[in-house]
Order: structure tokens, then sequence, then C-alpha cells
């Protein structure tokens, strides 16, 4: 048995030996690495070694996020997610910490933690700007650099936050994409009040209503093909539902908004079809939030002479900054419910079928999780 070789692999593609806070202990553990799209090899690793400013954290818990399955499709080019495969994948992940470098001090062994896995160089020109996640050379945790599909995953410590005594492993799974919603949801300038329309419920879009709801959304409308989705989005607080495979979806909005049109409409699927619905949507001076991720070299086409008599914005909206601290808060103070959204766990052996389910049963799939 040997180390893989990506464990070894520095932040600059070269190779280097680790740091050695504390001797390796030598254990064989399973991993999922990820070859090509549609590839995953369990494969036995050693333990990771920590540098100093790092922790070593046992995986409890990681889900997998529509940006892995692009990737594991090919959908989104590995290239550009800074993948070199062999990789662990993985990103949105929980654990306990079985140990810490000797320059940690925040951190102890035992404390049940979640990581941002993404960060940047800290020199180049949007770095120093403060836009800290369009970072030219963007490192992540689960793309450039081993992730949580296996049993253990190390970070530096800076990235990691403790959860909350109330918060459990299955939730701190998903506090990573709260954040990117928290990002969205910023971005929308939603007030008490605001009419809110919410394009697509996967685990995503349902994250976003709920924020939507916290932040004051009135009234609240969930769209999506799935009739079980809707189903959830009523619980979840969706003031309406709407199929567009039942209703005429421009006229339908029309007669809840007494024909001016949504104030905020959130596009969460990432296809041509729903950026042009989520811009059309949108009511006199409103706002289009599209935060799905379409397939590179996706084109949409505008009606310009609408858009310019509504003055409507529209935004992109992608990663998280500064955001990881408030999406802890907004599931310690139960008004986001993530826990509903888990539909399925499988273990690490399984990792092929859980990236299946969502084309295999996508009405029962919204968040897979792996338990390695
Ligand atoms: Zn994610
Ligand atoms: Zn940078």
């Amino acid at each position: 048995m040997h180390a893989h070789p990506s464990l070894e692999e520095g932040s600059n593609g070269k190779l280097y030996i680790d740091d050695v806070s504390k001797p390796n202990l030598g254990l064989i553990l399973h991993a999922a690495f990820w070859y090509k799209p549609g590839e995953f090899k369990i494969e036995d690793v050693e333990k990771p070694q920590i540098k100093p400013n790092e922790v070593l954290i046992r995986i409890k818990y990681c889900g997998i996020c529509g940006t892995d399955l692009h990737a594991f499709t090919g959908e989104i080019p590995a290239s550009w997610l800074g993948i070199i495969p062999p990789v662990i994948l993985g990103h949105e992940f929980s654990g306990e910490v079985v140990e810490v470098g000797k320059d940690v001090t925040e951190i102890e062994v035992g404390d049940k933690v979640t990581v941002d896995p993404m960060y940047g160089c800290g020199r180049c020109v949007p770095c120093r700007r403060g836009d800290i996640k369009q970072c030219l050379v963007m490192k992540t945790i689960g793309y450039s650099e081993n992730g949580g599909f296996a049993e253990y995953c190390k970070a530096r410590c800076d990235l990691v936050y403790k959860l909350p005594t109330n918060v459990s492993f299955e939730e701190g799974a998903l506090i990573e994409p709260v954040s990117c919603a928290y990002h969205t949801i910023e971005r929308a300038e939603i007030h008490p009040g605001t009419c809110v329309a919410i394009l697509g419920l996967g685990s995503i879009g349902l994250i976003l209503l709920q924020l939507a709801k916290m932040a004051g959304a009135y009234p609240l409308i969930a769209i999506d093909l799935i009739p079980q989705k809707l189903e959830l989005a009523k619980k979840l607080g969706a003031d309406i539902v709407l199929n567009p495979k039942e209703v005429d979806l421009t006229e339908e909005i029309k007669n809840i908004t007494n024909g001016y049109g949504v104030e905020v409409c959130i596009e969460a699927v990432g296809k041509k079809g729903t950026y042009e619905q989520a811009i059309d949507l949108v009511g006199i001076g409103g706002r289009a939030i599209l935060m799905g991720f379409c397939p590179q070299g996706t084109t949409i086409s505008l009606d310009t002479w609408s858009m310019m008599l509504k003055e409507i914005t529209i935004k992109l909206s992608r990663e998280n900054p500064f955001t990881f601290e408030k999406a802890i808060t907004t599931i310690e103070s139960g008004k986001v419910n993530v826990k509903a959204l888990i539909s399925h766990v499988f273990s690490l052996e399984e990792i092929l079928e859980g990236f299946e389910s969502f084309k295999k049963e996508p009405e029962k799939t919204v968040k897979v999780l792996i338990k390695p």
C-alpha cells in the first residue's frame, strides 16, 4: 500500500512532502476517487498528514452538490473546477476534529465542525479588492484538493467553523449550500413584503425559499415541474406553488401580482429556458437573480424592449463570500429546515448510487448525503 500521489501534490501542482506535526499513524482508509466523468474508484489511502496550521477531520457526512453532478457528467469541465484527477470530490461536509496542527489555537480535538471549502490566494486583484471567491487561482477542497467523500479530510484551520450544539452533523453537511444561497438572497435585496418567485426547487431552491421567507418575502411563489417538490415547498413556507406543466406561468404570475410581475425572481435550475423565464417574470423595477449553473457555452435570448421598459436588474450569483457564519446561524435558529431536504443517505461504497439517484428518481431526490 502506498499513499495516493494526489495527497502529496502541493497547491502549485508540484510534489512536496507535508510538514508533519504528528507522526502518521499509517492507517489504511477508504476514499472515493474521481477519475473521469462517470467514474469513481474506492481506494485505500493513508491518513492525510496535517501541517502546523491544519486540522484533520473524521468525516461524518458529505453532501453531493449540483456542481459535483455537473463535474461527474462532464457538463462543467473538470479543468475549470481546478480538478486534476484522480481526486476525492466532496466539499459539503461535517465531521469531528481528530488532530490539530501545533499552530492551531481555536479548534480542539473533539470539536464538531464544518469547512468553507474555497479559498483564494490573497494576492490577485479580485482577492485584494475583497472579492475573495473570485480569486483567479481559486482552490477548493473537494475539487483542486482531496475532499469529503473519504473517511478523513484535512483543512486549514481558518476555513474550519465550529457547529453550535443544536446543529447536527447531518445539518452541518448542508451549511455550504446554505451559505451559497445566503449570498443569493443578499444580492436579491429582499425586504418584508417583497414579492419573490423561486424557479426550481432542488435542494438549493428549497433553501432559497426558506431564506427568502426569513427575509420577509410575501407572497412567496415556488415553481417546479415535480409535484412532490411543490408539496415540500408548501411545507417549508411557500405561499403559492405553481407547476408550469399545469398552468400558464406568465398568466398565473400576472394574476397573482395584479399584472405587475414579481419583484424578485431567483433562478435555481441552470438552463437556458429557465434563465429566460426568470428574466421574463420580473416586473417593473424588479430583479432577476440567476444562480443555477448552466453548462459551459449556454447562451440565452433576451427581449431587450421589455427589459428596458421595465428597467429590470439582472444579477448573477455564485459562491459564498463572507456568508458561512450567517448560514450556520440560520440553521441554529431553526428557521431554515435543512433536515427536511435530506432524501437519501448512502455509504461511501454506494457513492455511485447516490450520484445516479438524481437521474433515477428525480421526484424523490432532494439532498443526497454520503456517510463515509
Ligand atoms: Zn456545493
Ligand atoms: Zn486570488
